[in-house]
């Protein structure tokens, strides 16, 4: 068999050993910085070589929304996954989105598992890991948060510290991101998967601007990484499940709406339910504050008031009624609200004061969410053949990765 159909798309099975990389945060600022200054030798020679693009992400512009949609091919409309955290409906509770129970579609790594193609998915954060790895058959699938307690049975690989020679990382370090690539990096050498699938932990991005010495730091290593999968002959494909930016008033104070304070100044105690789907259990990268929100509204409030007088708000860039933003950004409407709020580039939503711990965010906060973080980079290592090249739509997505590595890259061999 030589293709798999997934969601409507059909997929080549990989010719040649695969590599994508999900760059947590990858905001095309730092390439763009970055080549401009020299510093990175392998992105120059995929950008002379291959495909420098940007696409566009996920709105939410959020870590999981975004990978699911990368692995799926379909946006969340699609596959369920809206938010890291979402309103269960049927249960009225407020939970983590991040268990496989909540998928509505298959993974293009599954489906090409299934038809015997060995995968290897590695995720630096574990929140993750179950999403992408399901039913993968006889595949790897494991975190580097967590890479101390990987099995054989649940992740089909153990000792991975062993494989990789470090420690477990911590979790707010850029290593976490280093460790998901050396341990591919360890088992494209020994046993070229036919499919890679890496995704980063956006830390260094949350916390260091592009042309700074932490992320010059991190993008010479990431860069290193691209190199060595593309001189052992990997098709490489790269792009980001969201940009990143400075969230801050000209003083350097975070710039929030707190939407949950706004509404009860407007509608009185109780009308409104805000609920913020970049919430997570790594509040350190954040603060749970990011640019998307989602508004349940007492049934006896007018909607279209509410998002008339939010359209005025400086610093909201988009408000819309569930339908609507279904509709404008391909969302499930059974896990969104009745509003969909979104801010500003410089600006991000939070609930109440009293809901946020601005402590930990040392140094200002750079976040995402929003439509200012949705330009994304996709990048190829290989040239793409012609007929393909000239059926490509004028705006990618990041989730059409896989489609452009397995169904357009020349096969060179
Ligand atoms: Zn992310």
């Amino acid at each position: 068999m030589s293709t798999v159909a997934v969601n409507g798309r059909t997929y080549n099975f990989p010719r040649r050993p695969t590599v994508v990389v999900c760059i947590d945060g990858g905001d095309p600022d730092y390439f763009d910085d970055g080549l401009r200054r020299g510093m990175l030798p392998a992105l120059q020679r995929f950008q002379e070589r291959g495909v420098w693009a940007t696409a566009q992400a996920v709105v939410p512009t959020f870590t999981n929304p975004n990978n699911v949609s990368i692995v799926t091919g379909v946006p969340p409309a699609v596959h369920g996954i809206c938010g890291n955290y979402f309103l269960d409906p049927d249960t009225g509770q407020e939970v983590m989105m991040n268990e496989p129970r909540f998928l509505r579609a298959e993974s293009i790594l599954a489906a090409l598992s299934q038809q015997g193609a060995r995968v290897v998915v590695s995720t630096a954060k574990d929140k993750l890991r179950r999403l992408l790895g399901h039913e993968l058959r006889q595949g790897i699938c494991f975190s580097a948060e967590k890479a101390h307690e990987a099995t054989l049975a649940e992740h089909g690989i153990r000792e991975v510290n062993a494989l990789v020679g470090w420690d477990t990382p911590e979790v707010y370090s850029s290593q976490l991101s280093e460790f998901v690539l050396e341990a591919g990096l360890r088992l494209y050498e020994q046993q070229q998967p036919d499919l890679m699938y890496l995704s980063l932990t956006d830390y260094i991005q949350h916390k260091h601007a592009p042309g700074t010495p932490g992320a010059d730091q991190f993008y010479q290593h990431l860069d290193r990484y691209f190199g060595a999968f593309d001189e052992m002959g990997a098709v490489v494909g790269l792009t980001a499940d969201h940009g990143m930016n400075d969230k801050n008033t000209p003083t350097g104070e975070p710039q929030i709406i707190y939407l949950r304070t706004v509404l009860e100044a407007w509608l009185g105690a109780g009308q409104a339910r805000v609920i913020l789907p970049i919430t997570d259990p790594y509040v350190v990268h954040h603060g749970a504050l990011g640019s998307f929100a989602t508004v349940y509204l007492d049934p006896h409030v007018d909607v279209s008031r509410v998002v008339a007088r939010l359209q005025a708000e400086p610093g909201i860039e988009y408000v819309g009624t569930r339908a609507r933003a279904c509709d404008d950004f391909a969302l499930p409407p059974d896990r969104l609200g009745d509003i969909v709020v979104i801010s500003d580039r410089h600006t991000v939503l939070g609930k109440a004061p009293e809901e946020h711990d601005l402590s930990l965010l040392e140094g200002g906060l750079r976040s995402h969410g929003g439509l200012a973080e949705q330009t994304v980079p996709c990048i190829v290592n290989q040239p793409l053949h012609a007929a393909y090249r000239q059926q490509l739509p004028p705006t990618l997505r990041n989730f059409d990765v896989f489609d452009i590595v397995l169904n357009g890259v020349e096969s060179a061999h």
